[in-house]
């Protein structure tokens, strides 16, 4: 089924996100996450595509085969296109086209740092909006995109970064998940300036919970998004101890979550850091509140 169709079924949209495992020797422990995912009903599961193009081993299309095929959920296989040329990507709709994966979550993907990677030349796909164009011409899947509430790390100003995102809406994205964020007011900011710019498809709200104080200064690093002070005491007093943190996390994300879905947002995207403790206690805590918004999430 395509993710557009299940937001039009129903709302708010719940999904997960994993990653493949680094070793491709430890791919088994992804498939012990999937199962203690899968009873939790989400949406969709979405399955990243491995930074810097190498895809030699990516494991996304045999991973997102297996939620499709083997657990009949609904998945979403990331793509990223900036080290990629065309004949590559051909190879890789192919390859999901024949494991029936229908819905794509299109991305340039971070530049490689290293020095000597060798891009094609000239690019084949400068931009995320560049692989949407081409994946639409195939007429063959639903394809998701990001967005930026505090902007992109890249990009100088909002105002730009919003007028690329229209771009890329505009070229055929179906959907759209946001960046992480721990302070709803930059997500709502954000939501009336896509309403202004008559953005009007699915936005889900991308939610990480926090347990672990060196995972979220790395990807706030990498990413640039904002950690309110309520937070930061939060994670400074309970770093060292990890099940206090987690506790703390999790409680955090929940008020994030149910905030968010009484303000009406259509869709909460978990990134589960391949956890599934911590995304079965969230969706516990969100459960009656999911089910009066006309949804039933089991537990
Ligand atoms: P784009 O939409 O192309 O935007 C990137 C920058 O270019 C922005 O600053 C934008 O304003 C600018 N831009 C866009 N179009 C134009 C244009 N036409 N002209 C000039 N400037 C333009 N990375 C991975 O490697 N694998 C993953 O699986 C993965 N999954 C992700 C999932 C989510 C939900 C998110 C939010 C990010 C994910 N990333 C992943 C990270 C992502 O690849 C990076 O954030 C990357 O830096 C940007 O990718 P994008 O698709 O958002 O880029």
């Amino acid at each position: 089924m395509y993710i557009k169709d299940i937001f039009s079924k129903r709302k708010p949209v719940i999904s997960f996100e994993i990653f493949p495992p680094r070793k491709a020797s430890s791919i088994d422990t992804i498939y012990r996450t999937i199962d203690a995912l899968a009873p939790l009903n989400p949406d969709y599961i979405s399955v990243t595509y491995g930074a810097g193009g190498n895809t030699a081993d990516n494991k996304t299309v045999e991973i997102a085969s297996i939620i499709k095929n083997k657990y009949n959920i609904e998945a979403l296989a990331h793509l990223t296109c900036i080290t990629s040329t065309k004949s590559e990507i051909d190879n890789i709709l192919e390859k999901f086209k024949k494991n029936n994966i229908n819905n794509i979550l299109a991305l340039r993907g971070d530049i490689p740092q290293d020095s000597n990677f060798k891009f094609p030349n000239p690019l084949h796909f400068e931009h995320a909006v560049d692989l949407v164009k081409y994946i639409q011409k195939s007429n063959n899947f639903c394809i998701g995109g990001t967005c930026y509430p505090e902007r992109h790390i890249e990009c100088d100003s909002m105002e730009e970064d919003l007028i690329n995102l229209k771009d890329k809406v505009n070229s055929g994205t179906n959907f759209l998940i946001s960046q992480l964020f721990f302070d709803n007011n930059f997500f709502y900011n954000f939501k009336s300036k896509t309403d202004k710019l008559n953005i009007n498809i699915p936005i889900e709200a991308g939610i990480m919970p926090v347990i672990n104080k060196k995972q979220i200064e790395r990807i706030v690093s990498l990413c640039g998004s904002n950690i309110p002070e309520k937070f930061i005491k939060i994670i400074d007093r309970y770093e060292n101890n990890p099940e206090a943190l987690k506790d703390a996390g999790i409680a955090y994300a929940t008020e994030q979550i149910i905030d968010l879905l009484s303000s009406g947002v259509e869709g909460i995207h978990i990134y589960t850091m391949n956890n599934p403790e911590v995304a079965k206690r969230i969706v516990r805590n969100i459960s009656s509140i999911v089910y009066a918004l006309n949804r039933n999430i089991a537990i």
